[in-house]
C-alpha cells in the first residue's frame, strides 16, 4: 500500500498522543524506506512492468532484508529494544507495531511477491489485481483513519492540509500517465516523497501542542 500505511500511523497516534506523528510516519514506512535504500545500494531488486495496472507495475524481485516477514519481525524487535532502552516501553511497543504493520498491510494488496522467510514462500492476497477497488479501499481507509484521529482535535487545519496532500499524491500516482523510469530514479523519487510526508507530519504538529484532548 501507499497512503494506507499512514492510516496505521493515524490510529497509533490516537492511541499514544505523545509520540510525534512524524516518527510514526517513519515507523509505518520504515520497511519501504529501507527497501529503496537497499535497491540504490544494489542489495535488493525490484522490476517494472509498465503494461500492468498502476499498482502492479512494481514487482518485488528480491527483497529479503526489508519485506520478508522474518526481516520485518526482526526490524520491529530492534526498534522495540532501541526505544525501550532510550525512551520507554510505550514508545517501544507502539513504534514496533508501526514497523510490523507494514508487512501485513502489504500482504493484503501485493500479488504474491512478499516473502515469509528471507526470499522464500512468497505470499500476497493480491487486492491490487482489482485496481479500482484497491484505490477506493486505500483512500477510504486512509480518510476514515484521518477522521478518527482528528474528530476531537480543536486545531486541525494543518492535519487536513497534510491529509489532502497525501490523497492528491496518491491519486496522481493512480491517474497520471506512466512515465518510463529506472528503478534508481523511482527509488530516489519515493525516498524524497517519504521525506516530504515526514516533514509535513512534523509541520502539522509544530504549533498547537495543546490541541490533544
Ligand atoms: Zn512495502
Amino acid at each position: 500500500m501507499f497512503i494506507g500505511h499512514y492510516a496505521a500511523g493515524f490510529v497509533l497516534k490516537k492511541k499514544s498522543s505523545d509520540i510525534p506523528l512524524w516518527l510514526l510516519f517513519i515507523s509505518v514506512q520504515f520497511v519501504d524506506i529501507l527497501a529503496f535504500i537497499l535497491i540504490l545500494l544494489g542489495i535488493e531488486k525490484i522490476t517494472y512492468n509498465p503494461s500492468s495496472n498502476p499498482f502492479l507495475r512494481t514487482i518485488l524481485e528480491y527483497v529479503p532484508y526489508s519485506h520478508s516477514l522474518s526481516a520485518n519481525a526482526l526490524l520491529s524487535l530492534i526498534v522495540f529494544v532501541i526505544f525501550w532502552k532510550f525512551k520507554n516501553k510505550q514508545w517501544a511497543t507502539v513504534l514496533s507495531i508501526g514497523v510490523l504493520s507494514h508487512w501485513f498491510i502489504d500482504a493484503l494488496v501485493h500479488a504474491a511477491d512478499i516473502p515469509l522467510i528471507h526470499d522464500s514462500f512468497k505470499v500476497g492476497i493480491g487486492l491490487w489485481h482489482l485496481p479500482r477497488a484497491a484505490f477506493l479501499m486505500e483512500l477510504s481507509v486512509f480518510l476514515i483513519a484521518g477522521y478518527y484521529l482528528l474528530w476531537n482535535y480543536r486545531h486541525k487545519m494543518r492535519h487536513i492540509i497534510l491529509i489532502t496532500l497525501l490523497c492528491l499524491g496518491f491519486s496522481s500516482m493512480f491517474f497520471a500517465p506512466q512515465a518510463e523510469a529506472s528503478t534508481e530514479l523511482a527509488s530516489v523519487v519515493s525516498l524524497s516523497l517519504y521525506a516530504l510526508f515526514t516533514l509535513l507530519a512534523y509541520w502539522s504538529e509544530r504549533e498547537f501542542k495543546k490541541q490533544y484532548a
